[in-house]
């Protein structure tokens, strides 16, 4: 083993050296150090503001829904890595692979019947597009090739799923000369319980079926909208989505990469509609946050109609694909959370949430408090001082990631009472300091 980084070397290092999310190079902030974590605490190699550990209020961007170190997921992964960690996915396959397929055929909506195992879930929403674009191509009607959206989504990083992504104030704005030319329906209206809005519904409808004969597919995230903007809608917009597209022809992609798994109350977004799409793609949580993988799934009239074309066969393949290390946590993961109530979970976390950050109502510059499920936000009516508001929690003992006008949680299932209130107690800090 070499000899451990002190911290400030290793801060130094990261700084000349490593990209961050979204960030410059050289990096400006000061990121913290983790040396280790386990349950719901991340062990810093050495105190921010007097604490050794901090509760993770953000579940590592939503996948760590079982915490951290988790013994059922470490003996998942130890025991896969004994027999093989990785092995080509052409030609071969394996149990940990179609095991995980086969389970999420079986705990998605119905008529999903194939899956796609991608590396990552920007490239799950990449192959979701390439679906869709070639089912059409394949049913020659090769101009059916653009996607239609709603404004204030997020679907990734790479290039089709950036021109899907919000196109104003967002972080691809830059691209948008360079980006694909998308459709996009206005924001839908805000509200999980707010009846849906009949004009609303009516320019979806009108949208679609005034660019039927272009476009390939509609793209959303269904009822909550995660780093467009961290907004709620009514499920009934789905429906209506539904229904138009199936009227006009048009299939039907739902990006439940944030909302899968249970964070949002049903195990998918899309039950709170009742709604299939044809089309959907999951990840963040898929593995509970321990190592990239996604998929992408599809219904058979899809999968037929692509095998019907003129090239019958998916040109796609990455390198990592169906990685077996990834497959058995995911399936163990899967087991972990359906083996348990964690609606119940969930719920419990709702109502903590809505008790701890009903006092952000009351404080300056704070625009609205929303719950939905273990998803937690405090809207300013302002730009977040990212630094302060991100110290504040700190202060508290918790760790958060305000952007834009957000500071927002959605901590593990496995939260305690206590930390969810001291999660709470946290992100009003932030929101009074940021
Ligand atoms: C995070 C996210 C993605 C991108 O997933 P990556 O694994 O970061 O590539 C796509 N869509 C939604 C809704 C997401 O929340």
């Amino acid at each position: 083993m070499p000899e451990p980084l002190s911290p400030a070397a290793l801060r130094e290092l990261d700084r000349a050296h490593v990209w961050h999310p979204y960030g410059p190079m050289p990096g400006r902030q000061e990121p913290l150090v983790v040396e280790s974590a386990s349950g719901v605490r991340l062990r810093l190699a050495e105190p921010a503001h007097g604490h050794e550990e901090l509760v993770d209020g953000m579940s590592s961007w939503w996948s760590a829904v079982h915490g951290y170190n988790h013994p059922v997921l470490n003996e998942a992964a130890r025991g896969q890595l004994d027999r093989m960690s990785h092995v080509m996915f052409g030609g071969l396959t394996h149990e940990p692979a179609v095991r995980l397929a086969a389970r999420l055929v079986e705990i998605t909506p119905e008529p999903l019947r194939h899956v796609f195992l991608a590396d990552s879930g920007s490239v799950s929403v990449e192959v979701a597009v390439k679906m869709c674009l070639q089912y059409w191509r394949s049913a020659g009607r090769p101009a059916k090739k653009r996607l239609l959206t709603w404004r204030g989504g997020y679907h990734g990083d790479t290039w089709q799923p950036m021109s899907v992504c919000d196109p104003e104030g967002g972080m691809h704005e830059l691209w948008s000369g360079a980006l694909p030319r998308q459709v996009f329906a206005d924001e839908p209206p805000a509200g999980y319980g707010s009846e849906p809005d009949p004009a609303y519904a009516a320019h979806l409808r009108e949208l679609i079926g005034r660019h039927a004969d272009e476009l390939a597919a509609v793209i959303v995230e269904p009822v909550v909208q995660g780093a467009g903007g961290m907004r709620f809608h009514s499920p009934g917009y789905l429906r209506v989505l539904r229904e138009a597209c199936d009227a006009y022809g048009v299939l039907l992609v739902f990006d439940e990469i944030a909302t899968g798994f249970g964070r949002t109350g049903k195990l998918f977004a899309a039950g709170h509609a009742g709604v299939c799409p044809d089309v959907m793609c999951v990840g963040k949580a898929l593995t509970g946050g321990y190592l990239t993988m996604a998929a992408t799934l599809c219904t058979s009239e899809v999968a037929d109609g692509i095998s019907r074309g003129e090239v019958p066969v998916l040109a796609h393949g990455p390198t990592f694909m169906g990685n077996p290390l990834a497959a058995s946590v995911a399936c163990a993961s899967i087991d972990l959370l359906l083996g348990q109530d964690w609606q119940q979970e969930v719920k419990r976390i709702e109502a903590g949430l809505a008790e701890g950050l009903a006092a952000a109502r009351e404080l300056p510059g704070v625009r609205d408090v929303r719950v939905l499920g273990a998803i937690g936000v405090v809207q300013l009516d302002h730009e977040v001082d990212m630094a302060a508001a991100t110290s504040a929690a700190v202060r508290e003992g918790v760790w958060l990631r305000p952007f834009r006008d957000l500071v927002y949680t959605m901590p593990p299932y496995v939260t305690g009472d206590d930390d969810v209130a001291r999660i709470c107690r946290a992100v009003c800090a932030a929101a009074r300091e940021g």
